[in-house]
């Protein structure tokens, strides 16, 4: 089969690699139908991660199962399946405790951006659609695999509530896909900060009601006058950087919650600070699984539509460019298609 290998910063090759196997009796394999390049993949991508040696990428998916290890029952092959990116056993404690995304055999998918994929854990992972959803669904099933699971998370951690007020930091899929976890919420008011006006619109499709383009402090200022001096209920951290951190904590009202689900890369927390801001701080990879059956239904009901985070598909062989278009954010987020 073919795939993406990622060789040097700026260096993604579509390639030949090996087909993969059955290692475990819990595995399956699946037939990639659409896979996609992740925001974070950029991260090694622009040389802020260590590389290494060369290996594959990718880890959101969707597919058809072509085979599966003999403790696997809870779905076969022919089947469209929805994964996560962490894959999970769904029975150990911390999964039964709805954080299957640190379950005790937690494995991180990374081999996605390819013809074929081995999914570890597939009986706790993979949830099978009843039959095959149409193509046009696909791109939103995608996205549920991650994005969409993870703006979710961020709603979820930042307890958005009906009626409140959200404010979304971060203008990336995840953040786009967080105002549409808002809106889901009842959240009354969603505010996204946002400087591209390309990505203002979709906020606004997906239900943002007000558009902050401010930064830093400026921006902190701009929430504090659309929320009566005193900083929003919650507050949804999409980014990772130091300065969108600081950005949402500082957003929040005291008593306040910041969900933060990009991957910090250099933030550091002032304790003192934390302390007296009275707001409440919940963050990490997204228990997408616990989320799984219900954002697939929203999907299939057509009551969301995350796949609108896409605006840039291309063939997998391709993947070079996708990676490039991202990385030059010309485009959001690129499908790949095999
Ligand atoms: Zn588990």
């Amino acid at each position: 089969m073919r795939g993406a290998v990622i060789h040097a910063p700026g260096d993604v090759r579509f390639e030949s690699l090996e087909d993969p196997k059955l290692l475990h009796p819990t595995d399956a394999i699946i037939r990639t139908a659409v896979t996609c390049v992740c925001g974070s993949d950029l991260w090694p991508y622009r040389g802020a991660e260590p590389i290494g040696d060369p290996h594959p990428m990718g880890h959101e998916y969707v597919g058809f199962v072509e085979e599966v290890g003999s403790e696997v029952t809870a779905v076969k092959p022919g089947q469209f399946v929805v994964g996560s990116f962490a894959t999970s056993d769904n029975t150990c404690p911390n999964c039964k405790n709805g954080f299957q995304s640190n379950c005790l055999h937690r494995e991180f998918m990374s081999t996605c951006q390819a013809e074929y994929v081995r999914i570890p854990n597939a009986q706790g992972t993979l949830v099978a659609t009843d039959d095959v959803p149409g193509e046009e669904l696909w791109p939103g099933l995608l996205a549920v695999s991650d994005v969409m699971g993870t703006g979710w998370w961020a709603a979820d951690a930042a307890e958005v509530k009906p009626g409140s007020t959200a404010v979304v930091v971060g203008d990336g899929a995840v953040g786009l896909c967080a105002v549409i976890a808002a809106k889901e919420m009842g959240a009354a008011r969603i505010i996204a900060m946002s400087r591209h006006k390309s990505r203002q619109q979709l906020a606004r499709q997906f239900g943002a009601t007000d558009i902050v383009t401010e930064r830093g402090d400026e921006g902190v200022e701009r929430i504090k006058e659309l929320t009566g001096g005193i900083g929003a209920d919650s507050v949804l951290e999409c980014v990772g950087t130091a300065q969108s951190m600081a950005q949402a904590l500082h957003s929040a009202r005291p008593g306040g919650n910041v969900g933060f689900v990009g991957v910090p890369h250099d933030v550091a927390l002032d304790g003192q600070e934390l302390f007296f801001s009275h707001v409440g701080l919940r963050g990490g990879p997204a228990p997408v699984r616990r989320y799984l059956p219900d954002l697939i239904d929203r999907v299939l009901n057509r009551r969301i539509d995350p796949g609108k985070v896409f605006d840039l598909t291309l063939p997998l062989d391709q993947v070079a460019e996708g990676y490039q278009a991202m990385d030059e954010r010309r485009a959001i987020k690129t499908l790949l298609t095999p």
